[in-house]
């Protein structure tokens, strides 16, 4: 597995990800998406809603606001019980979240060692003098406070004049703009349970300890679906809301699959009953094994009745479905899949990375599934003296980049292209050279061809130009580039 290290250095040297406000000393934990970084997420984000909303019969889309009426969060149960109990080192000042001081390797001043220092693991005791850890564990000297709740919310002031301004929250989820919109989607799209909402858009949580890059941060984007299902209805035999969390666990495991994220790398998390949060009757959490270990990618919550029935209860509005069947009017349960856009992106980056050894030499080479690769095509120029080359070069790329993210990049030996374009996963180069336009002082008619390079394969074929939009995008929509190799010759 690809270290956090490599994966930061090449996020900032080929233009994925940047320290935010860098140039002032940078400021913790909010990143800035370059130029490839914003094209990878943006793909990420296009191909989930995509699956998840635009194809499927039983999705609608909605995009609520960030800031919303405070008594939302009162309601939801967020100004009471979003917090995490936090602890301060007395010496250094370091704050801790509790529940991951064990998950903490800890610095160690061993007396059985006359004072040595030695870090030790997460959750051991010092092989020396059998200790395990008491005091803080970054300088390993200072006493810890006793614990206090933190609330993650970011408040903020609403109105012209301070004063009189209303506090509210930036959200920590997209979720609630869900629930209280619940109604008007369910009047104006005239829906049947069960149908779902899904929603991408920014969320804000003043984490205690942030960190790992761009797994954890203050500002993040989430991908989130709520699914609302019809509590007394039975499928196959099983309550509804049991059975479609497990489609829904099915179906967002399949998706992180069909994306390229191996199998092996992927696993699910139960909630234990003291994990669960105070609206979960279950939670399955996708975890992903990150350079920093398996860690929660996304999570796919049974949130019962809970938001619905606070929201009707805080606002005075019935928050329930009409059952024609039953004659009865029922609040249904909610089914969450809820992802990180800036997770899945670190998982995508960090499944996608590969070291080969090409003919003596080390490629890096990002295996991105081709449709979420930050730039789909590259076009180069075989000869950058040879006008026409350029120009044909040029003209392909225009009329490719009308539906694809094209590069066009003539500044090195046609080796080193292909190793830069490898490098930040650009799955096809395609190349001009002087048998596409021809070459009339030898008198060698122009063949009107291309080549294809395939990044993984490194094999190439030709193309006439003329076809080369319809094979790139065969091969962009999934047709295999052996299939696509079989039709055309290769070179
Ligand atoms: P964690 O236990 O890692 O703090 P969580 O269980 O609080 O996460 P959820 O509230 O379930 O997270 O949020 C759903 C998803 O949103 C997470 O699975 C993750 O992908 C993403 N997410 C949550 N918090 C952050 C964060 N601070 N930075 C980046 N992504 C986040």
């Amino acid at each position: 597995m690809v270290s956090m290290e490599t994966l930061v250095s090449l996020c900032k040297r080929r233009g994925f990800v940047f320290q935010s406000s860098e140039i002032y000393g940078g400021i913790g934990s909010s990143w800035d998406y370059g130029p490839l970084g914003v094209e990878l997420r943006n793909k990420i984000k296009r191909v989930w809603w995509r699956d998840f909303v635009q194809r499927r019969p039983d999705m609608l889309g909605l995009d609520a606001s960030i800031l919303m009426h405070p008594t939302v969060w009162k309601a939801s149960g967020h100004v009471d019980n979003f917090t995490d109990p936090m602890v301060d080192c007395r010496e250094c000042r370091h704050r801790f979240r509790v529940d991951q001081l064990a998950e903490t390797p800890w610095v160690h001043y061993c007396p059985a060692t006359k004072g040595n220092k030695f870090t030790i693991p997460a959750g051991e005791a010092c092989s020396h003098c059998g200790a395990a850890r008491t005091l803080c564990p970054d300088c390993g000297k200072g006493e810890l406070t006793p614990p206090r709740q933190f609330n993650l919310m970011f408040k903020t002031l609403m109105g012209p004049v301070e004063e009189d301004a209303a506090v509210t929250y930036l959200r920590p989820e997209t979720a609630q703009g869900i629930f209280v919109n619940f109604d008007n989607v369910l009047q104006s799209m005239r829906r049947k349970l069960p149908f779902g909402i899904g929603q991408i858009g920014k969320a804000f949580r003043n984490e205690i300890t942030p960190g790992n890059f761009i797994f954890r941060t203050r500002e993040f984007e989430q991908m989130e679906i709520e699914y609302f299902v019809n509590p007394h209805e039975t499928v196959e035999g099983r309550p509804a809301d049991e059975y479609w969390h497990d489609r829904w666990i099915e179906d967002c495991l399949a998706w992180f699959r069909r994306y390229g994220i191996q199998s092996d790398n992927l696993r699910l998390h139960e909630h234990a009953r003291d994990e669960l949060a105070h609206y979960a009757k279950r939670t399955a959490d996708v975890q992903y094994r990150f350079p920093i270990g398996w860690s929660e990618l996304m999570g796919i919550a049974n949130r019962t009745d809970f938001d619905l029935k606070q929201h009707a209860k805080f606002s005075g509005k019935a928050l329930t479905y009409f059952d024609e069947e039953r004659k009865e009017h029922v609040v249904p349960y909610v089914i969450e899949p809820s992802a990180g856009v800036d997770r899945a992106l670190l998982a995508f980056l960090a499944d996608a990375y590969r070291e080969e050894e090409v003919r003596g030499e080390k490629r890096v080479v990002l295996r991105f599934h081709p449709e979420l690769a930050p730039v789909s095509v590259a076009v180069l120029p075989l000869l950058k003296k040879r006008d026409d080359i350029v120009r044909t070069a040029h003209a392909i790329r225009d009329e490719l980049s009308r539906d694809l993210t094209v590069v066009y990049d003539d500044t090195a030996a046609i080796g080193r292209l292909y190793r830069r374009q490898d490098e930040v996963g650009t799955p096809y180069c395609v190349t001009v050279d002087v048998q596409t336009v021809g070459d009339s002082d030898k008198g060698e008619p122009a063949d009107g061809k291309v080549t294809i390079r395939d990044r993984d394969s490194m094999e190439q074929i030709r193309v006439e130009a003329a076809r080369l939009a319809q094979v790139i995008g065969d091969l962009l929509r999934g047709t295999a580039w052996a299939e696509v190799a079989a039709g055309a010759g290769r070179s």
